[in-house]
């Protein structure tokens, strides 16, 4: 492995994130050798604390994640981090954070290399891109690197998404810019490339003289837990469907990149997202629907669940139908759902295929079935791997079809190797890979789709709840897609 050089400053650096996944993933970088002695953390949060407590809370964090290495491992690890309390709205506070940061720098020779991670409420961005600049925090050394990493969610609509990224550009370039989508760090999110650019037999059929329709299914078996707060905010829609399943949707639908860089495959997914229809107000009522899960058993539904309002018209669950005006995708829709407290929590994406134009089994004297579709199904999570569903003679002395499952599905020893998607996303921002990370334009495009959808939902008064917890979502799902006579290839 290369070892990276490079100070780390996390903003909200005693968080849940901070603690459950951003420093067992550096520590899986650290025994992987990307980073080595030539690193330094800094965490900055309001309250007060010395070193020694802030390494002893990055040891239990390892300890807490299931990493069971030795202890004089994880103490030279720990050596590294330094704590400093900081208010970020205080711009006075940003001198010692400097002084620290130069301290830091000349004692593990880290060449100027500075990663700000803002790890904490988006509000605060802006402020800190500006003060990281005003204050000097930014390094000066021209062969060396800044980057900013944030958090999502980037905005809750376009205008303040725009906002906010024209604050941060006062101080940061778009490629200096990584915006997280944890999705993208993904084993087979990240996989969908491979399968597509690296298969004749896979890219020759991906259009719409081949595919009838694609599923993408993000579910979640949990209810709002204790995000109720931020998520009754948000929703599903700006939750999920802006930032992840507009990702998902774009590598599914890009062309082929000329290379597989981060500039050329950025390129390709913009153009994708340009070609989505922004729906008008009546299309964006039929294409899009929404659920709020109800109660079962003694389990509230969402509106009595901690901190939201009982009459709160947030929705946990959308459904969808997106529509590629070009080429490739004309006339083959996209469905898309996502929903919190579903029968199980996975993500998978159906790829389903015309059938054959003519079924020659079915003469008159036979009694076959008519041909199944084939379904190419990317399993995301839990499970990684693949499924094609095609057609195959039955085994008897008769001649019927039937269709059959080829299965490659990731073994669980091999699983167990594929990096977290945060230590993927962390070794990507210190190679300077913007690959698996949403650019400016992806972002302003998804929410310019869905800013549409909001619109209409906010003029009128839903019926909720509309679906039985452990189902998959309120009926307006099901006839969403049984109105254009195709179904949903997972169902319970
Ligand atoms: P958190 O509330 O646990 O942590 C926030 C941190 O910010 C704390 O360290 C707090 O002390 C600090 N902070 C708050 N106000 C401050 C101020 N004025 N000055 C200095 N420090 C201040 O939040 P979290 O769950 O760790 O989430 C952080 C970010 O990551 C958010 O943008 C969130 O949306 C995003 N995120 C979190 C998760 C998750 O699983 N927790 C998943 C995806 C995205």
């Amino acid at each position: 492995a290369t070892e990276r050089k490079a100070l780390f400053l996390f903003f909200g650096g005693t968080g849940d994130l901070a603690y459950r996944k951003l420093y067992p993933s550096l520590f899986n970088l650290y025994q992987k050798g990307n980073l080595r002695s030539h690193f330094a953390v800094i965490g900055t949060s309001r309250q007060a604390m010395d070193d020694d407590k802030f390494r002893a809370a990055v040891r239990k964090s390892l300890a807490d994640s299931g990493n069971r290495a030795d202890s004089k491992e994880v103490s030279d690890f720990s050596s590294h981090f330094y704590y400093q309390a900081h208010d970020v709205t205080n711009t006075a506070h940003y001198s010692v954070l400097k002084e620290a940061a130069e301290k830091l720098d000349k004692k593990y020779k880290l060449e100027g290399n500075r990663i700000f991670y803002l790890s904490m409420a988006p509000q605060f961005f802006g402020t800190i891109a500006q003060d990281l600049k005003s204050q000097g925090l930014m390094s000066t050394n021209k062969d060396a690197f800044n980057r900013l990493v944030i958090e999502k969610p980037f905005g809750r609509d376009y205008d303040s998404a725009k906002q906010l990224n024209d604050a941060l550009s006062k101080s940061f370039d778009e490629e200096q810019i990584f915006r997280i989508d944890h999705y993208l760090g993904k084993e087979m999110i990240q996989n969908i490339e491979a399968l597509r650019f690296g298969n004749t037999l896979v890219e020759s059929l991906w259009n719409n003289r081949y595919i009838d329709n694609i599923q993408v299914t993000l579910s979640e078996k949990l209810g709002v837990e204790e995000r109720a707060s931020y998520y009754d905010n948000s929703g599903a829609l700006r939750d999920m469907v802006q930032n992840h399943i507009m990702q998902i949707v774009s590598l599914l639908a890009m062309e082929q990149p000329v290379a597989f860089t981060d500039t050329d495959i950025r390129a390709e997914k913009v153009k994708a997202l340009r070609s989505l229809r922004v729906y008008n107000v009546a299309d964006a009522a039929t294409n899009f629907v929404r659920g709020q899960y109800g109660s079962i058993n003694d389990q509230p539904d969402y509106r009595h669940e901690d901190n939201v309002p009982e009459d709160s018209t947030t929705e946990t669950f959308v459904a969808g139908k997106l529509l590629f005006d070009n080429y490739r995708w004309s006339g083959t829709p996209f469905y898309v759902r996502t929903g919190k407290m579903l029968a199980d929590k996975f993500t998978r994406v159906d790829v389903v295929f015309k059938r054959p134009l003519v079924d020659i089994f079915a003469f008159p004297q036979s009694q076959n079935t008519p041909l199944a579709a084939n379904v190419l199904t990317i399993f995301v999570e839990p499970h990684a791997g693949f499924s094609l569903q095609l057609n195959a003679k039955t085994n008897d002395a008769g001649f019927s079809t039937e269709p059959i499952k080829l299965d490659y599905l990731v073994d669980a020893e091999k699983s167990k190797e594929t990096p977290e998607p945060y230590e993927r996303l962390l070794h990507d921002v210190l190679k300077g890979d913007g690959t698996n990370f949403s650019s400016w334009p992806e972002v302003s495009y998804a929410w310019k789709f869905v800013d549409q959808i909001r619109r209409v939902w906010d003029l009128q008064e839903p019926q909720f709840p509309n679906y039985t917890p452990h189902s998959m979502g309120p009926a307006a799902a099901e006839e969403l897609i049984q109105r254009d006579h195709r179904e949903w290839i997972y169902r319970l």
